[in-house]
């Protein structure tokens, strides 16, 4: 196939259109047509040929034939004239003369013209000849010899020299059969010749039987009026005529048929016919053939050992090889056509992909001068290597103030920076790299930043020659094999930006400083709705309160949660929930065990609002409170507790006495009350002034308390009167105390006061029985001891 670009036609004159199966076709008819006209003139030729050789074949073996015709003719005419120019021939001369003759020819004869009155004399001189006897004979209807009836004249056979060793038919009148008579009567001029008509020749093979008789008048040569003397005849076996010495019937390129033209044409009768069969063909070559007054047709055709040795390969060849040559021409007409076609097909397909990719890349083209015009707050620059513009977008024309036109083509991008800034840089970066940089090599040099961008901040210089903040980011500009081939500037004002900014950390340090003058943390918290939370915002007050890195809380509030107190942090948690899901402020204080200063108390407050992506935000601040925790819990600790004897006073007595009884209710479990009252502490008082009562109050606060177990509530509810409250005892435990107190404190004396005694009351708490009547019960109980003359314990009245 052809590399040679694209030609419009295949193979110059057929259209590319056409299938190959077609071409393939076509390609196949012709070849076929060309190779039938071939097949056909080499047929011609071959038969051409074929003819050629078969004439000059049959020609050949005709001029043998008529040859051999002629010779016999010949050889009996000088046998004639053997006869002529001799006046006596004897048997010896004749045989003499004969024998030499005998080829081709069955034999050669003498008949002799005898008359009737004769006839005597001649059969008895031949009998002598031939030393037997010796007789005139005729041939009958049936073919044998008989003695011959009486007749004018004879011609008897005399002489006769024959080729086989069969008998001769010596003595047999020529007359006396019609066809030898015919022939005989024929020939009776000098000098004429006669043939017979086919005969059956007598006394020769059966094979070489059917022939002719050919016969010569032998007159006398001297006197005017010529006699005939006789006849000499020559035997002639048209098979051995026409067949000896020729090639064999086998091998014979050639079949003969000789005819004998004599009568009508039905009649004629065929004398000779080679045995070899004849081969199916138009091919023939006849001959007239003369044998003294008779015609003959010689009729050649060729055998089929002709054809044989004839036999045309080339037609073959030709249809063969021409097939062939159709076949693979078809074939590789087919193949180029095909792959012309798919080759023409790829072309098209590609350029139908190159068309819609040129396509969208113009449509790209055009989004991203869009897209560069469309930026409008950014400055889009791009410069080849030398730094010479060559876009300038619309962002970069609202920032800077110089058109495109003006800009591309004739400004670098180092003119638009400003020029003490540059030189600083550069002059920076020599410093750095330890060699020269120049300004241009500044510009894009780019120290990657801290936060990771490349962008820089620069001072551009507008047309007008004011000044402008931009961040810029100057990045390499690659071609297709990754050379470097400009640069692309992309600048953003950020001068309104850097003011805001600035305006921000100027208020995000008067937080930091209020927030410093603020006892405990100010923060911001952000529950999600996840549940997963942070303090958006937490001061450096928040680091005291909870022992944690504000910026860690930044990120995660779950360190805060550790930090709670485990008793409270359910608390804490549902009080969050609370605040979240009412939209409540939230208040609460509680405990957090801190790693340094152990456990503390934290007070916090907070409003929520929704936060903008689902949550809750809160504002507040928190405070450490232990301080105020302690001071408030030594107040209530003072609200609670008697001040003479330390132990617990009667306003601790009564709430204890109620959260006990609700507790005993809901559990199920027992409660009782022990009370008591000292005798006669009046009696003290008086005998040893109030001081001493005081030193027995608190005495005996001090031997009851050592004998209560730790879960006994001892309260004294005012004056010398006493009450235990006993959680988890019925009536009867309770009077087991009762009485070991009673014990404890009549069984040793105080200094200095001796005996004291009290009376016990006892009352077990009843299932729905309230405060007042329980207590009432052992009030009665201190009654009856009392009236029972003191010192003692009264067991639980019905
Ligand atoms: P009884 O055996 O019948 O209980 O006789 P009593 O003297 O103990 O009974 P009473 O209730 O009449 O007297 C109680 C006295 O306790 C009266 C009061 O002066 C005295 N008293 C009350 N409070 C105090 C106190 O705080 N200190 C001293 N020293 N005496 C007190
Ligand atoms: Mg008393
Ligand atoms: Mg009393």
């Amino acid at each position: 196939m052809s590399t040679h670009g694209v030609r419009p036609k295949m193979l110059g004159f057929v259209s590319e259109e056409a299938s190959a199966w077609l071409v393939a076709f076509v390609a196949l008819l012709v070849g076929g047509l060309l190779t039938a006209l071939l097949a056909l003139a080499a047929h011609a030729l071959y038969q051409q040929q074929l003819r050629q050789r078969f004439d000059l074949l049959a020609g050949e073996r005709y001029s043998r034939i008529e040859e051999r015709f002629q010779d016999q003719v010949q050889r009996l005419d000088g046998l004639r004239r053997f006869f002529v120019f001799s006046n006596e021939i004897t048997l010896e001369e004749f045989d003499g003369y004969a024998r030499p003759l005998l080829h081709r020819t069955q034999a050669y004869s003498w008949a002799p013209r005898v008359v009737a009155s004769a006839r005597r004399e001649f059969e008895r001189q031949a009998s002598q000849v031939y030393g037997r006897p010796y007789e005139i004979k005729q041939l009958t209807e049936t073919g044998e010899l008989h003695v011959s009836a009486q007749q004018p004249v004879y011609f008897p056979v005399l002489f006769s020299q024959a080729q086989s060793a069969t008998r001769q038919p010596f003595g047999l009148d020529m007359r006396s059969q019609v066809l030898r008579q015919d022939t005989l009567q024929r020939a009776s001029t000098p000098g004429s010749m006669a043939v017979s008509a086919p005969l059956n020749l007598m006394d020769v093979e059966p094979a070489y039987a059917r022939g002719v008789i050919m016969v010569a008048p032998v007159f006398a040569p001297e006197g005017s009026a010529p006699e005939l003397r006789g006849y000499v005849m020559a035997v002639i076996s048209l098979r051995q005529l026409m067949a000896d010495g020729l090639p064999s019937s086998a091998q014979d390129n050639l079949v003969v048929r000789i005819r004998d033209l004599t009568g009508p044409d039905i009649q004629h009768e065929v004398l000779f016919q080679s045995d070899n069969k004849s081969a199916r063909s138009p091919l023939v070559a006849s001959h007239l053939l003369h044998l003294a007054d008779h015609d003959y047709q010689l009729d050649i055709r060729p055998s089929q050992a002709f054809m044989q040795a004839n036999q045309s390969s080339a037609v073959t060849a030709v249809v063969f090889l021409g097939s062939l040559l159709s076949i693979l021409l078809s074939a590789l007409l087919f193949s180029l056509f095909s792959q012309r076609q798919r080759a023409l097909k790829l072309v098209e397909q590609r350029t139908g992909e190159l068309l819609v990719s040129e396509q969208s890349l113009r449509a790209t083209h055009n989004q991203l001068r869009s897209v560069l015009d469309a930026a409008t707050q950014v400055a889009i620059v791009a410069t080849n290597l030398r730094g010479v513009i060559s876009t300038f977008n619309a962002g970069a024309e609202r920032m800077l103030g110089y058109s495109s036109a003006e800009a591309v083509g004739s400004i670098t991008l180092e003119a638009l920076v400003s020029a003490q800034e540059l030189h600083q840089r550069a002059s920076a970066l020599s410093q750095r790299y330890g060699r020269e940089v120049s300004t241009a090599q500044a510009i894009f040099a780019q120290p990657q930043q801290e936060d990771g961008s490349a962008a820089q901040e620069w001072t551009l210089q507008r047309k007008n020659g004011s000044h402008l903040l931009a961040n810029m980011l100057v990045t390499a500009v690659l071609d297709e094999h990754g050379l470097w081939v400009g640069h692309l500037a992309i600048c953003i004002d950020v001068t309104e930006r850097k003011r805001v900014h600035e305006a921000l950390a100027a208020r995000d340090r008067l937080l930091e400083k209020l927030s410093a003058e603020v006892p405990g943390g100010i923060y911001q918290f952000l529950l999600r709705a996840d549940g997963s939370s942070c303090f958006s915002y937490a001061s450096e007050g928040l680091r005291d309160v909870y022992e944690i890195d504000p910026n860690l809380l930044r990120q995660d509030a779950t360190a805060v949660f550790e930090r709670i107190h485990p008793d409270d942090l359910e608390r804490v948690r549902a009080s969050i929930r609370h605040s979240a899901d009412q939209l409540t402020p939230w208040r609460e204080e509680y405990r957090v065990v801190l790693p340094t200063a152990g456990l503390r108390w934290v007070r916090g407050e907070a409003t929520p609002e929704p936060a903008d992506n689902e949550g809750t935000i809160w504002h507040g601040y928190l405070t450490d409170i232990s301080d105020l925790k302690r001071v408030e819990e030594e107040l209530r600790a003072l609200s609670v507790t008697d001040a003479l004897t330390g132990i617990h006073n009667r306003r601790y007595f009564q709430e204890r006495l109620k959260t006990e009884l609700e507790r005993a209710q809901r559990d199920q479990q027992d409660l009782a009350v022990i009370m008591l009252d000292i005798d006669h502490f009046k009696r003290i008082n008086d005998q040893f002034g109030h001081a001493v009562g005081d030193y027995v109050l608190r005495s005996l606060c001090q031997r009851i308390n050592a004998r209560l177990r730790r879960t006994d509530v001892f309260c004294r509810l005012g004056g010398e009167e006493f009450m235990v409250l006993c959680p988890g005892s019925n009536a009867e435990q309770a009077l087991r105390l009762a009485m070991e107190l009673w014990q404890g404190v009549r069984s040793v004396p105080l200094d200095g006061v001796g005996q004291v005694t009290a009376s016990f009351g006892v009352a077990g708490w009843r299932p729905g029985e309230g405060a007042d009547a329980l207590l009432l019960r052992a009030d009665a109980g201190v009654y009856a001891a009392k009236q029972a003359g003191r010192d003692r314990v009264e067991a639980e009245l019905p």
